[in-house]
């Protein structure tokens, strides 16, 4: 199952950026996780990804995009550095999808947040029609495929530690 988010950034801004889809380091906390619903999809379709430790049903470990070295950094294994392109842009996890939005965990409670990095972000936070995107992103998290989405993903939410100054937790989900 891939969940089906609604486009927030429009393509032709992230292809012109080089925030997305490389990261500092092999453990950054910013590469994106595959929900459970979606890994049997990617072992099978794709293989690749961390290893899937199933066996602890209460505790999920979180599962994350490989990555591969990419000049002092590393980038996600299905980023093609040269044309800025994901090989699976149509089928990438939901985790990329969300971006800038993002899953945090505050306590034992889950939130929704929003990276004020994203120069996306930085450009349209206070337009109206930024709003009115984040009212509809809360929308979504109100259904109640979404509210089992969260439910059986809980591993998914990061308290993002040393990060949290970049972000604006938005709600509860
Ligand atoms: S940081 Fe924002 S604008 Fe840049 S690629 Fe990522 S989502 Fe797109
Ligand atoms: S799966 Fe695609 S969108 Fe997600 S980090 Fe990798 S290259 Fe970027």
């Amino acid at each position: 199952m891939l969940l089906n988010f609604p486009q927030v950034v429009p393509s032709d801004v992230c292809l012109a950026c080089d925030g997305c889809c490389r990261f500092e380091h092999a453990r950054s906390p910013w590469r994106p996780q595959i929900a459970r619903e979606e890994q049997s999809f990617f072992v099978e379709k794709k293989g690749c990804m961390c290893p899937v430790n199933t066996a602890d049903e209460d505790f999920p470990q979180p599962c994350y995009v490989s990555t591969k070295p990419w000049h002092a950094q590393v980038k996600c294994c299905y980023f093609q550095a040269k044309t800025h392109r994901c090989d699976i842009y149509n089928e990438r996890p939901f985790d990329c999808q969300l971006y800038p939005f993002l899953l945090v965990k505050e306590g034992q409670q889950h939130k929704l947040g929003l990276h004020l990095s994203c120069p996306f972000v930085l450009e349209k936070r206070y337009q109206p029609s930024f709003e009115e995107l984040i009212g509809r992103v809360k929308t979504y998290f109100q259904t109640k495929e979404m509210a089992l989405f969260v439910q059986s993903n809980s591993q998914m939410f990061s308290a993002y530690e040393e990060h949290r100054p970049e972000i604006e937790v938005l709600d509860s989900i």
